[in-house]
């Protein structure tokens, strides 16, 4: 790739740096995978079933991963072929299946956990300050992404209903009521089994408080 092709300003040099780390994160999951005989999104979906703990519906795992809705069906279909899920009927509406781990997918899934090492070990190498600040415009680009529908809404912290953010994380931490723990900005979870969305006005709150922290 030529230098500066996706521009010359800030904008265009982080673009090409996260376009960079994607190359690595597609090639390392795929030697990973390779290993494993599966497919990344098998991975992925594995990891993503793991993360629930519990059953998912095949069109939440296709929200969820960003996946068609085929070809959602056949990563599980394949999953299932091998014995790491299992589909059984829902609790809540006995016509729709539910997709859950086998206790092999659950030590598949486990493994799966291991091919973002390499990217843990970079990031590793950076000062606590530079995390915090990597981890902050990480959610902010996610969260502006979610908001033009790029990709799918997360279950995480800063749109929670029970978060209550702090204008001074450093001085004084989050606070989520619910599990009563408090939280430096790098604690926000991005996936957490209890979340609970917030309304409208509760996010926006939240939101500003965080984007307006120097
Ligand atoms: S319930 Fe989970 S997502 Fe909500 S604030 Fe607490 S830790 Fe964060």
């Amino acid at each position: 790739m030529s230098e500066g092709v996706y521009g010359e300003q800030a904008t265009g040099r982080v673009t090409h740096g996260l376009l960079r780390l994607s190359t690595a994160m597609r090639s390392q999951a795929w030697e990973w995978a390779e290993g494993a005989g599966l497919t990344p999104t098998q991975g992925e979906i594995l990891v993503l079933l793991m993360q629930r703990r519990g059953p998912m519906r095949l069109g939440e795992i296709a929200r969820e991963t960003a996946l068609t809705a085929a070809t959602t069906s056949d990563a599980v279909s394949t999953l299932e072929g091998k014995g790491l899920v299992e589909k059984r009927r829902a609790l809540d509406d006995g016509r729709a299946l539910a997709v859950r781990l086998t206790a092999r997918g659950r030590t598949a899934a486990k493994k799966a956990l291991v091919w973002p090492e390499f990217l843990s070990k970079a990031v590793g190498t950076l000062k606590a300050d530079e995390q915090t600040q990597l981890y902050r415009s990480l959610l902010k680009t996610i969260r502006q992404l979610e908001v033009v529908q790029q990709i799918p809404p997360h279950r995480m912290c800063l749109s929670c209903t029970h978060l209550e953010a702090s204008k001074n994380p450093k001085k004084t931490p989050h606070h989520c009521t619910l599990l009563n723990i408090d939280m430096a900005d790098t604690d926000l979870r991005l996936d957490c089994s209890v979340y609970e969305e917030g309304d409208l006005s509760k996010q926006k709150k939240n939101w500003k408080i965080f984007a307006q922290v120097a």
